[in-house]
């Protein structure tokens, strides 16, 4: 199944994006992520993007939609996958449909996870990454034993470029002028799924896996 996960940043779509991933068997695909690593290692387009990653603001869409099609093509996409963080424009799912279509594939289901804005901006303040492993922690939620380094590794820990207040807001302003039309986008093809992203994550999970099953059995011929 072809699974999209619409959602501003620090609603949780990638911690549900890795439980749907094991449980289907299916890639997590994050956009963010690959331009984050791109980022890291200095290598291929991390240097053009680290801009506007910094400063909350989208990739321009050609670059980030040849960089997910070159990804979609690759071998263990065959039966499905998870997209996060894509499509983020209209132009973006325009593109998506595109190829889809041209592959004959069909995307399942879209899955809207809900925050409100406040709350957002409590998650994202506090999580940290790990320099080494980059597992990630919250300083309330989820806090590592020894203040600033990871559990797993002992590799210090860092805020992401991008969560810092300031940036998260922008990243906002910025989901609800391009990525918001997008629910109007979905709901007329009949994908669109809202998600309460405010629960305990196991709730927000189960809700997930309810809507993925439910359209499942909708797909089946009666
Ligand atoms: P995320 O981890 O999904 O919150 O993405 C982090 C940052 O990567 C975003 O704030 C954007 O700067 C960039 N980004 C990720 N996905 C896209 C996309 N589909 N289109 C444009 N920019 C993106």
């Amino acid at each position: 199944m072809f699974i999209v996960l619409l959602g501003s940043s620090g609603v949780g779509k990638g911690t549900q994006a890795e439980k749907i991933s094991n449980q289907l068997h299916i890639p997590h695909i994050s956009t963010g992520e690959m331009f984050r690593q791109a980022i890291r290692t200095g290598r291929g387009i991390g240097r053009e993007v680290r801009p506007y990653i910094k400063e909350g603001k989208l990739v321009p869409d050609p670059v980030v939609t040849r960089m997910l099609f070159k990804r979609i093509l690759e071998k263990d996409c065959l039966s499905g996958c998870i997209l996060d963080g894509y499509p983020r424009t209209v132009r973006q799912a325009n593109s998506l449909d595109l190829i889809m279509q041209g592959l004959d594939w069909q995307l399942g289901i879209v899955l809207h996870i809900v925050v409100p804005d406040e709350e957002i901006i409590a998650r994202t303040s506090g999580r940290r990454e790990c320099s080494t492993c980059h597992a990630i922690y919250h300083l309330v939620s989820k806090p590592p034993r020894d203040p600033g380094h990871c559990d797993i590794c002992g590799g210090g820990l860092f805020q992401r470029l991008d969560d810092r207040e300031e940036v998260v807001r922008k990243r906002m302003e910025v989901y609800w002028e391009q990525t918001q039309p997008l629910v109007d986008y979905y709901h007329i093809k009949n994908l669109y799924c809202k998600i309460n992203g405010s629960q305990p994550i196991w709730d927000v999970f189960v809700e997930i896996m309810n809507a993925i099953d439910r359209r499942k059995m909708q797909e089946i011929p009666q």
